[in-house]
């Protein structure tokens, strides 16, 4: 697969940037910026972003758009991958989007899809490597990997590892249309299946079993004898 990288010393946000170069019909470019001045999670939360993170991008355009949620596993495969790889740590994936070591969270994703006559998707990555500290509000629930490991690390080759492994999955797995084969491997890495979770949903919280993982991406939560489906994009869960 071919790509392009583009280079940013700041950027309100390397996601408003790639939905800017999807407008000029551009894809499979990684925008990558060293400090995000608004960067953001899920439904608009604010992401920090300071000097010594991993901020990027994704832009693609998918030969089909309809179950997203495949995409942000696939980039958390290639997340925990490269931090194994680069910092041999046991990193895994609480669903549906965050990457963490111990509890505490080192990456989040964010996966936006832009529908108009061509169809884009932004995968964003948030990685927390080189960062001293955290910022009061997220100090007792992020970690770095400089954090971990006391030492530094290089940031360019955890992305090229993670770009690498993205792409494989995006090639072989996504467009091929085998989304069991990304299910499969995701399950591996998440430990959120077999916990006792609360979902905070649009429809109020779910307490019960999380029991496994729908073809679509979404958690299966076993609470009272019924099991319910809970779809990305609505929740936050604990557990
Ligand atoms: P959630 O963890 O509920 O899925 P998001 O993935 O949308 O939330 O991420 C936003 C949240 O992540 C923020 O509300 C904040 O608590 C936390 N956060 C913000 N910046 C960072 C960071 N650099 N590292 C770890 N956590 C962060």
């Amino acid at each position: 697969m071919n790509y392009k990288i583009y280079h940013f010393k700041s950027l309100t946000s390397t996601q408003d940037k790639a939905k800017e170069l999807s407008k000029k019909r551009l894809s499979n470019i990684i925008v990558v910026a060293d400090v995000q001045t608004k960067g953001h999670g899920r439904l608009k939360r604010k992401w920090h972003s300071g000097k010594g993170g991993l901020w990027m991008s994704i832009l693609l355009k998918p030969i089909k758009t309809e179950s997203l949620q495949l995409l942000t596993f696939a980039a958390s495969i290639a997340v925990v991958r490269s931090i194994r790889k680069n910092a041999g740590l046991k990193a895994n994936i609480k669903w549906p989007n965050d990457v963490h070591c111990n509890g505490k969270k080192l990456c989040g994703i964010l996966t936006e899809g832009i529908f108009g006559i061509d169809n884009y998707v932004i995968v964003g990555i948030g990685l927390n490597a080189n960062q001293k500290s955290f910022p009061n509000d997220i100090r007792s629930t992020a970690a770095s990997l400089r954090g971990i490991r006391h030492r530094l690390f290089d940031i360019g080759k955890i992305r090229n590892d993670i770009i690498i492994s993205f792409f494989d999955i995006y090639e072989n797995y996504y467009n091929k249309n085998k989304p069991n084969k990304i299910i499969k491997i995701w399950r591996g890495y998440c430990d959120t299946i077999g916990k006792d979770v609360t979902a905070a949903t649009r429809r109020g919280k779910i307490s019960g079993k999380a029991t496994g993982i729908s073809k679509d991406g979404s958690l299966m939560v076993k609470s009272k004898n019924k099991t319910i489906k809970i779809i990305e994009g609505d929740i936050s869960i604990r557990y």
